[in-house]
């Protein structure tokens, strides 16, 4: 891990910035190759996420993985993993603003240090938030945004979605999958 990434770890896992930290088991950081010049980014830790320390671990971790590797060519070890709030809110409600806002120091530092060139957004909630829209991911996805200078913003699905069976979801996270390769490769 890059001494940069590996202090602001070290840094935030006592954070008490919200009120998230009264009620979590651990932050969770992070999880893969902080060198790979891919991350991908969901929302928050769910229960297993909270208990075990590291984001996607559950159902959706073991899908995600799957898909990379099939439509990516990249195993776990391949790409970063990360959520845009750090602790789990209650009974996995949806992150508030002001926690949201509490966690975004943290966010910025951790992108900064990971330097990806592409960041693939998991579902509604992260890609509403990176790309400061109030549009539904239905209507986001299928393209690819210019984030920041360096940085290109693919946003997808969140696995959870094709878990629930749904077929299209499934036939557009691969195709969006394959769109993060295709922009990888440039
Ligand atoms: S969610 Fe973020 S800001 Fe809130 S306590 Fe956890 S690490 Fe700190």
């Amino acid at each position: 891990m890059p001494a940069d990434l590996a202090e602001i770890q070290a840094a935030c896992k006592d954070c008490t910035r919200c009120d998230l930290a009264a009620s979590r088991t651990q932050v969770v950081f992070g999880r893969g190759d902080p060198l790979s010049d891919l991350v991908f980014v969901g929302e928050a830790p769910g229960a297993e996420e909270d208990a075990q320390g590291f984001p996607f671990v559950g159902r959706s971790g073991k899908l995600l993985d799957r898909l990379v590797l099939e439509e990516i060519g990249l195993d776990r070890d391949g790409f970063f993993v990360m959520n845009t709030l750090m602790c789990r809110p209650p009974g996995n409600r949806d992150p508030l603003p002001h926690e949201l806002d509490a966690c975004r120091g943290w966010f910025d530092s951790k992108l900064a240090a990971l330097d990806p060139k592409v960041i693939v957004t998991l579902g509604n909630f992260a890609s509403k938030a990176l790309l400061e829209t109030s549009t539904g991911i239905t209507k986001l996805r299928g393209q690819t945004y210019d984030w920041r200078p360096t940085v290109k913003l693919v946003p997808t699905f969140h696995p959870a979605a094709v878990l629930r069976g749904n077929a299209e979801a499934m036939a557009a996270m691969r195709a969006d999958l394959v769109r993060a390769k295709q922009v990888l490769a440039r």
